[in-house]
């Protein structure tokens, strides 16, 4: 039968063996041959081609060649003992190398046998040579079988001590897959088959590890990562489908007098078109019965705080209360200042609740929100404690969603006492939408794509630290202008001390170039009292400093349209994403606004492309982009828990494309069948159930 076939443990695949099985449990997790079978190369070198020796002319590439050998001799000592030969064709000739196993390899090389050598060139005094080349006789090899494309899997020094290099998994791989036949059951249904023209999934498998030619792998390799994401596309979609069913949403069906007013009376400017759409969207959410939980995704300055507003009047229309929770103090403080002017002549009652609310007026909101008297109450995660209870919460919105977990979220559903909450996270963060709707697989999504009108575009440069006097003259312009300005220094944990010291050395030198009385400093960092930090920080709000030097903690919120320059000191030690957030406080309001990344001479690679990228846009999701190549799925908030980062075959930086057609045609299959009970779609709840089982798997080993 299939399976029992799949499910035979790996100790009797021949050229396995008990050793070599432990090894390949502990270190890859593959228990079985399906297990093997699962573990695919992570690229393919194509051997068809033959180089002339005379050819290597970098040490860029492995390159495969094919010559006689000669010279062989064992050189040197104890440590620097080394084999070896010398391989010559008709155009010249190379030196290979080995260190290590030399008594193996020793013996298998033959003088004016014909041999295929593969691997990388480098250079060494002058000439190029090859140390620990793949090397077997032509007649046994690859391009004698006129097999062009081999698999290369990763392995580890463990398994590759015991023969299970990346060529003897190759080996053991072809010896299972010639094994198969009508072992591997189908897992798509027909129709889908027929529809994106796939290959049969046990065609498929043999080619992605043995491949046929070009045309076959590819055709393999797009069969493969389409049905691993699209059961996982599948697989969420699914969940949310069945969670929507079993939460019944408040429903909010008023359009009342807070909104209404509001809208005609205090709200400050016209709603640009993306706003008037996300607000759309959720009125028709919170209308309809069911549970909303939404992400609302903007770039920072698109004005998502307003469309939190209105809809949290909506709530308040309907009878409900609703808290808005930031991440930080100064950010928590800062939405509640905004929001109480704006609703200044309103008669809403707003409140704001931090770690450093005095204990009588702790008492005082405690009260209000549970007597029902208080409508909004802003704050940060103070607001999660047990005993914040509500007379009827109905409306949670959520700012920088990238603190707080899930189960934070779940804490803040758990106060609603008529039902469960409708939840709105906001994030300045964007990624990438695809991606987006995978990581927040149960989140519906919502997108603010237009900045409001009149915003300047932030011009950003790049400036090496010899430059920083030229900086300082630039600062002074601005300030002339009457303009403030932001320093902001990197504070990463590892290395914080000597992170505290450039702070502080940079606020001296910054005070000493810009004196009292004629300028005034600020200073905030995550080592003062919040209280301290708060008075800075409203000296700088208030416009009474023009420079606020300070450490990321201005990174989330902050608004002060009057600052119209961002320097960010040490800019290569942050993160794309980072570096976009700390920009965005600057080009709030009418004026030309600057943003200089200060860098030390030597910058990598990575450093560089970040710099350029910072210098060349202002779209947060051309960046996000970006930030996903440098640093992969695996660095971003949430992948984790999704299961992405189990992800087999398909790799979500490269297949991208891929993973949208995945999802519509999940979409598509549960519009149809979304209890999955048509025969045509058995398949696919055997494949779910399947891909259970995986996880449990993968948590066995990690
Ligand atoms: P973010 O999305 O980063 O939270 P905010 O909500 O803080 O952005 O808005 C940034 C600034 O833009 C605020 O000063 C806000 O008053 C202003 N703003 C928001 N929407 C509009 C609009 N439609 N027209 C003009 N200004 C707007
Ligand atoms: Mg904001």
């Amino acid at each position: 039968m299939a399976d029992q076939f799949l499910h035979t443990e790996i100790d009797f695949l021949k050229g396995v063996g008990p050793k070599r099985a432990e090894l390949l449990k502990k270190e890859l997790g593959i228990y079985t041959f399906g297990d093997l079978l699962n573990y695919y190369p992570f690229r393919y070198i194509d051997k068809s081609k033959v180089y002339p020796i005379a050819s290597i002319n970098s040490d860029a590439a492995h390159i495969q060649l094919r010559g006689r050998i000669s010279n062989i001799q064992t050189l040197g000592h104890a440590r620097s003992k080394r084999l070896v030969a010398m391989l010559t064709d008709s155009s010249g000739e190379i030196e290979l190398v080995w260190f290590k196993g030399i008594k193996w390899i020793a013996p298998t090389l033959k003088p004016n046998v014909e041999y295929i050598v593969f691997g990388k060139p480098t250079r060494f005094n002058n000439r190029y040579n090859i140390s620990h080349p793949e090397i077997e006789p032509v007649e046994n090899s690859l391009v004698a079988n006129q097999i062009d494309l081999q698999g290369v899997y990763f392995t580890s020094e463990k398994l590759s001590s015991k023969g299970l290099n990346a060529k003897g998994i190759f080996k053991i791989q072809k010896n299972l897959v010639s094994q198969l036949h009508n072992h591997i059951p189908e897992t798509l249904p027909a129709y889908l088959l027929e529809r994106l023209k796939l290959i049969p999934r046990e065609v498929a498998v043999i080619n992605a590890h043995t491949p046929q030619d070009e045309q076959m792998l590819q055709k393999a390799l797009f069969r493969l990562k389409f049905e691993e994401l699209f059961f996982l596309q599948l697989s969420l979609l699914r969940q949310k489908l069945i969670q929507t069913k079993k939460l019944k949403g408040l429903v909010f069906d008023q359009v009342g007098n807070r909104f209404n007013e509001f809208y005609e009376n205090y709200l400050p400017f016209e709603l640009t078109n993306a706003q008037k759409r996300v607000i759309k969207e959720i009125r028709k959410d919170v209308g309809s019965g069911h549970h909303m939980n939404r992400l609302l995704q903007g770039d920072v300055g698109s004005g998502k705080t307003v469309v939190a507003l209105l809809t949290m009047l909506l709530a308040i229309d309907n009878g409900f209360q609703t808290c808005m929770m930031a991440p930080t103090e100064i950010l928590a403080t800062q939405h509640y200042e905004g929001l109480k002017e704006l609703l200044a002549d309103m008669g809403v009652s707003i409140r704001l609740l931090t770690g450093s609310t005095k204990t009588a007026e702790r008492n005082e909101i405690h009260e209000g929100l549970e007597n029902g008297s208080l409508d909004i109450i802003v704050g940060t995660h103070a607001l999660i404690e047990d005993k914040v209870q509500f007379r009827n919460l109905g409306y949670v919105v959520v700012d920088e969603q990238h603190r707080f977990g899930v189960a934070q979220r779940s804490k803040l559903w758990a106060k609603g006492t008529q039902g469960v909450p409708h939840v709105l996270v906001m994030t300045a963060t964007p990624i990438p939408r695809t991606l987006a709707m995978t990581l927040y697989g149960d989140l519906d999504i919502s997108v603010i794509d237009e900045l409001p009108p009149g915003r300047k575009p932030i011009t950003t440069s790049h400036r090496y630290d010899s430059a920083r006097l030229k900086v300082f003259g630039f600062i002074e312009q601005e300030i002339k202008k009457g303009r403030q300005v932001y320093i902001v220094y990197p504070l990463i944990q590892e290395s914080e001390k000597m992170d505290y010291k450039d702070l502080m050395d940079g606020y001296e030198s910054i005070v000493r170039r810009f004196p009292i009385p004629d300028y005034q400093v600020s200073i905030v960092h995550g080592q003062m009292k919040a209280d301290a930090k708060d008075y800075e920080m409203q000296r700088f709000v208030k416009g009474e400093t023009q420079i606020m030097v300070a450490t990321t903690v201005i990174e989330v919120g902050v608004n002060v349209p009057n600052a119209s320059l961002m320097v960010i000191e040490s800019a290569e030690r942050f993160g794309l994403s980072q570096l976009h957030q700390l920009r965005g406080r600057v080009g709030r309001g009418a004026e030309q606004s600057y943003c200089i990344l200060m860098t030390g001479n030597k910058l990598s690679e990575d450093g560089k492309l970040r710099m350029e990228t910072m210098v060349r846009t202002n779209d947060g999701f051309e960046i996000a982009e970006v930030d996903l190549k440098l640093r992969g799925p695996g660095d971003l908030q949430g992948t984790q828990q999704s299961g992405l980062m189990n992800l087999n075959i398909a790799d979500l930086t490269r297949d991208q494309q891929l993973l949208q057609v995945a999802r519509s045609e999940a979409v598509e299959v549960l519009k149809k069948d979304p209890d999955l009970q048509h025969p045509d779609n058995q398949r696919l709840v055997m494949g779910l159930q399947a891909l259970r089982k995986t996880k449990k798997n993968w948590s066995r080993i990690s």
